[in-house]
């Protein structure tokens, strides 16, 4: 045996690594390994140290254990408590196991020492001194792994291998890396691994150290925001000052007091209140209460505005304040009589129906104005939701109260003028029917309990006067309609157009301006032009807004040249507002075959209906095209049967039906709501083509008419008289059974138009074509 071959007790290591140099305990338990330690203690104090390839195995075979290990000498040996020993060792040299000797106690192995080579001290080993020394310098600054004097005790090293061995001893890495470097025996390839793993550890740690410091921010910055709100709080405790949410609950709490709130009211606040305190202002639960808290106080529970009935003061103001709609104001006067008498506002709903623009929103404010209430509108078109009325439960995200609470928040009273506009455009509600919803509000015996989704609270609505609109009673559901009591307010003439025009129209529209009544003057003949040839309405919206037009050119030219008032004259108009707009609505100036003006009711009033026939040869076929709907279809279904029967009467050829093509048109304007009453128009229009005998231009027409030639009445006369005044008819052919409404009419349609009665539909064509029929007529 060789002085380089040793023979020693093993024990096996696990999951650590001991190096040349190195002073390190580890405690030994395997029984093993015990009895080894013993025969080690009774030689020379030496063992060698291997690792275990897999630090599980309990009894490791030759094959479980790396060959090549460290030759250590014990230092020092402690009983533990059981059966364990914890021993001292230093490491002196490697070694490589050359053969297990037969031992039945221990493990023992025949060594063969490893010496290091130092001998060659070139640049690359410098070099890589160098590296390495630097390497490991950031390595124990990240990791802290060694204390930093370490690095002086390596500076004075010059042995490579030991210099090598030293770091080893300090690195944090696998037990594979550590066996790796122990068996590489040169120390050059020992330092490049070295290099290599160091390297990759700074790589590692330095990302960890950048996540640490993230997360260390984070956290930093939390705690540091505390510290700075818990500093505010002491500060304020100390001047005597409350922090935000104190203020806020504060403020809450004196609003509350403030507020004058019904008992229940005020109790549900407080509860709010308290809420809000456990919540924390700043928590979105908090944000919520404090929506709620809001509405509460923003809703006029308490205020009321001081009722004033007095009729003869209201009918001035109404007077003043609106031109015409005599019967209209008398209607709103005995209403209101009739609820001074009776001392309550309960009782049945005005409302006001008409087209839109004849006053029916002012009126309303003038009501209010008159009793001495707050005006507030709400728009029901389109609202086809129950939530729309009642509102959201508190439960929804972002919920908000119906429109009703919204809109009692904007009347600042109890007791408004509540004017509930376009009635009659409510949807059908998908989602809970709002027109239910509606009446409960409207129900006088029910709205002192009104509930909304939102305020779950017990709002009074019996002290609101309500007031509706409507353009058309059809779509009004009928328990509504049965709450109402209607008034109705038709077109204007155009005389009554323009003495609105001049007496308030303009002077409105210059306030609006905010100028001076006299800076713009709009000449008579000037307001005439705007209504007859800009606008084509029933009521007077379109005026107002091109009289806004024509005054906002006005201005903008007076700024320009630096005047200091304008005439407004036809011509201006024509240059501020350019070319007519309506100028078809007149009739034709001759008289034409098959072309007759009739007469329509729509909901937005009356027009004039001009129905066109031709006749061309053929084989009997009879189309009809246009605006029309299936009662006009009919109309001209009848017409055409009664001209059948009656062709000879009218010079007409008694095989038309067969030898001729019949084309009826309806050219435009609205879609009219009365379908029927344009039956008289048709048979007319048809004897005039099929007898080649003209119609008279000036003549307009309405009736609806059986078989046999009945003419039956019609609704709508006031609004459509009204059209075919303004579009310049002095001649209207009326069913008699409507002779009754004619006192409806306007003195100045019936000054200047002629109406004429018909019973029979020959009443009707003898007044409407020019020449006589066969029998003299
Ligand atoms: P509606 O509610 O019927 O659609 P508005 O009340 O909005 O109509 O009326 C449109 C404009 O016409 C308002 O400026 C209103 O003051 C004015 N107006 C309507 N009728 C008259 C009238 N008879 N006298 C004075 N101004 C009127």
């Amino acid at each position: 045996m060789s002085d380089d071959v040793k023979v020693l007790p093993l024990i096996p290591l696990r999951g650590i690594i001991i190096f040349p140099y190195m002073v390190m305990h580890f405690d030994v338990g395997r029984e093993k390994s015990i009895l080894a330690l013993e025969d080690a203690m009774v030689n020379k104090q030496e063992v060698f140290l291997a690792a275990q390839r897999n630090a599980k195995t309990e009894s490791p075979e030759a094959s479980d254990i790396y060959s090549t290990g460290t030759i250590c000498t014990i230092k020092q040996i402690l009983k533990l408590p059981g059966d364990t020993v914890r021993v001292l060792v230093e490491g002196e040299k490697r070694g490589k196991i050359n053969a297990y000797v037969e031992n039945e106690h221990f493990m023992k192995v025949e060594i063969e020492e490893i010496e290091d080579n130092n001998s060659i001290k070139d640049n690359e080993s410098i070099a890589l001194t160098r590296m390495v020394k630097e390497s490991f310098s950031s390595y124990i600054k990240l990791s802290g792994a060694a204390p930093n004097d370490t690095l002086i005790s390596l500076d004075e090293e010059e042995d490579l291998g030991r210099f090598a061995d030293t770091i080893c001893s300090y690195l944090v890495v696998k037990q594979e890396k550590k066996q790796e470097i122990l068996e590489a025996t040169e120390p050059i390839k020992r330092l490049n691994i070295i290099l290599e793993v160091l390297n990759s550890e700074i790589d590692i740690l330095e990302v960890e150290k950048e996540i640490g410091n993230k997360v260390k921010d984070k956290i930093e910055k939390g705690q540091k925001e505390y510290y700075l709100r818990e500093q505010i709080k002491v500060m304020q405790e100390e001047l005597g000052e409350d922090d935000e949410d104190i203020k806020e609950q504060k403020k809450y709490k004196s609003r509350i007091t403030k507020a004058k709130l019904p008992k229940g009211i005020k109790a549900k606040a407080i509860y709010e209140l308290s809420r809000l305190k456990n919540a924390g202002s700043f928590s979105s639960e908090g944000g919520v209460i404090r929506n709620y808290l809001d509405w509460i106080l923003d809703l006029p529970w308490n205020i009321k505005t001081e009722d004033h009935i007095d009729i003869k003061e209201t009918r001035n103001i109404l007077n003043k304040e609106h031109y015409g709609i005599k019967e209209v104001k008398d209607r709103i006067i005995e209403y209101l009589a009739v609820k001074q008498m009776s001392n309550s506002i309960k009782g049945p709903i005005l409302c006001l129906v008409g087209p839109p623009g004849v006053g029916k929103t002012s009126i309303a404010k003038s009501i209010a104005h008159a009793l001495n209430k707050n005006f507030v509108r709400m728009s029901l078109g389109g609202v086809s939701d129950e939530a729309d009325i009642r509102g959201h439960r508190r439960t929804y995200v972002g919920a908000i109260p119906g429109r009703i609470i919204y809109s009692m928040k904007e009347a600042k009273s109890m007791n408004p003028l509540f004017l509930l506009d376009e009635i009659d455009k409510m949807g059908d509600g998908y989602k809970g029917d709002p027109a239910s919803a509606l009446l409960e509000v409207l129900d006088s015996e029910q709205n002192y309990s009104f509930r909304d989704h939102f305020m779950e609270l017990d709002f009074d609505l019996s002290d609101v006067m309500f007031v509706t609109t409507a353009n058309n009673l059809d779509t009004i559901p009928i328990p509504l309609l049965d709450r109402m009591e209607i008034i109705e307010l038709s077109g204007y003439t155009s005389e009554e157009k323009f003495n609105i025009a001049k007496n308030h129209l303009v002077q409105k529209e210059l306030e609006e301006h905010s100028l001076d009544n006299g800076e713009i003057i709009f000449t008579d003949n000037s307001l005439s032009c705007i209504i007859d040839n800009y606008t084509r309405e029933s009521g007077v919206r379109n005026l107002e807004r091109k009289i806004a037009a024509v005054i906002r050119k006005s201005i903008a030219e007076m700024v320009e040249k630096d005047k200091k008032s304008a005439t407004i004259t036809t011509a201006l108009v024509k240059k501020y507002l350019g070319s007519d707009m309506y100028t078809y609505d007149k009739i034709d100036k001759e008289d034409k075959i098959g072309v007759v003006t009739g007469m329509a009711w729509t909901g937005y009033g009356g027009d004039t209906l001009p129905v066109e026939v031709a006749v061309m040869p053929g084989t009997g076929k009879l189309s009809i095209t246009g605006q029309i709907g299936d009662v006009m279809k009919e109309s001209a279904e009848a017409g055409f049967s009664y001209v059948r029967t009656n062709a000879k009467r009218y010079s007409i050829d008694e095989k038309f039906y067969k030898e001729k093509d019949i084309h009826i048109h309806v050219p435009e304007g609205a879609v009219p709501k009365d379908g029927p009453s344009a039956g008289v128009t048709i048979i007319t229009a048809l004897v005039s083509a099929l007898s080649n005998r003209k119609v008279k231009h000036n003549v307009a027409m309405t009736g609806e008419i059986t078989l046999t030639g009945r003419v039956l009445p019609i609704g709508g006369l006031k609004e459509k008289s009204l059209a075919a005044h303004r579009a310049g008819i002095d001649t209207i052919i009326i069913p008699k059974e409507n002779e009754k409404d004619l006192k409806n009419i306007p003195k100045t349609v019936t000054n200047k138009v002629n109406f004429i009665l018909a019973e029979k539909v020959e009443d009707v064509i003898n007044n409407a074509l020019v020449g006589e029929d066969n029998n003299g007529n």
